[in-house]
């Protein structure tokens, strides 16, 4: 299946399209998936949208079934159109996402992530493909839907959102990880080191010109969803706790609520005292906790606050993010 270029022809890699696919435990809807995502890239290809190499990569998390031998067999068959890098353990949806935008940045100058299961839609990816070349950077694909979802995750997914919104957190409701990212926003993206990475959170940090095509979630072609309950907790205290404050401003005011409180009720005690309607050491005894514990909280909340700046710190975020051109772009021309 390798096309070698013709004397004088031009190997046209300019709008190169990579799609990544994490992949973990997926042999059930890989063989099904792979190929419906490469028709879509056909169909750009034949369109002039995209360039001829642009292709799908795949990122397997460490699965412990034949997925990575599906992903061989398919670079095998087709190794322009199919791609992938393996994982040596697990290490989660989010870092095999900038895996292969590591990867893909390098050569790529539009990049789409979709989940392998295809629930999102992947006719949805040609609709970014156009807004990117009417000039948009970032391109989020938003549920219109969420009915293939269990009653659960959807009243879960709301709770969670209006949550963060309500603390603070740009985020685009109903978007996943299913995006389109020019080379540019990609690069700058990843100039964020995190190590615990909720990309949902970050993307909009980038703050290039984005919009948003809408599409109907599907249901999962086959196997099982690989965020379970206790993953989609910890993913969610992720976001929380990388990209807000208030969690420790909330202990804060609490603290200081409860030392407030302590005091007016004091009062009351020392009154009870005072004439007489209390046994002996109980006035002190319940003054003490109420006091001490307001001035713990508010204490716990300034190391807290110090803990937050040793974290900022560490993370290593840009402090102002530059928008750069890309560079002159490369192209293979064959003189023999
Ligand atoms: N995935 C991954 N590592 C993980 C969990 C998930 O690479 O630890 C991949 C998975 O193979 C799929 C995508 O991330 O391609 C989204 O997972 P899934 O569809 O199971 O999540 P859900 O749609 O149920 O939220
Ligand atoms: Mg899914």
């Amino acid at each position: 299946m390798v096309r070698y270029l013709q004397k004088g022809e031009f190997l046209n890699d300019e709008n190169k399209l990579t799609i990544i696919v994490p992949c973990y435990n997926e042999e059930e809807v890989l063989p099904e998936s792979s190929k419906q995502i490469r028709e879509i890239i056909i169909e750009l290809i034949n369109e002039n949208k995209v360039a001829e190499n642009s292709t799908i990569l795949f990122v397997d998390d460490g699965s412990k079934d034949q997925t990575w031998k599906i992903i061989e067999k398919l670079h095998h068959e087709d190794p322009i159109h199919y791609s992938g890098i393996k994982f040596s353990r697990h290490f989660g949806h989010q870092n095999a996402l900038i895996a292969g935008m590591t990867t893909a940045v390098q050569t790529s100058d539009m990049i789409v992530t979709i989940d392998a299961d295809l629930q999102d839609d992947i006719n949805a990816i040609k609709e970014m493909v156009t807004k990117y070349h009417e000039g948009f950077e970032v391109v989020y694909g938003v549920r219109n839907n969420r009915d293939t979802n269990t009653k659960f995750k959807r009243r879960t997914a709301l709770a969670f959102y209006s949550m963060m919104g309500k603390i603070g957190v740009n985020m685009v409701a109903n978007h996943a990880d299913f995006r389109l990212m020019s080379k540019c926003a990609t690069k700058t993206l990843l100039s964020f080191k995190e190590q615990n990475i909720f990309l949902r959170g970050l993307v909009p940090l980038v703050d290039y010109a984005s919009t948003e095509v809408y599409y109907s979630r599907n249901k999962r072609l086959a196997g099982e969803s690989k965020y379970p309950l206790k993953k989609m907790i910890s993913f969610a205290l992720e976001g929380i706790t990388s990209f807000s404050i208030m969690s420790i401003r909330f202990v804060r005011n609490l603290g200081i609520l409860t030392f407030f409180i302590g005091i007016i009720y004091s009062l009351n005690i020392l009154f009870q005292h005072l004439t007489g309607n209390t046994v002996p050491g109980w006035s002190s005894l319940t003054m003490s906790i109420w006091i001490s514990g307001g001035i713990q909280l508010v204490s716990l909340s300034i190391i807290g606050e110090y803990i937050r700046n040793i974290y900022s710190e560490v993370k290593k975020d840009p402090a102002l993010l530059l928008k750069k051109t890309c560079p002159i772009k490369i192209t293979i021309f064959n003189i023999f």
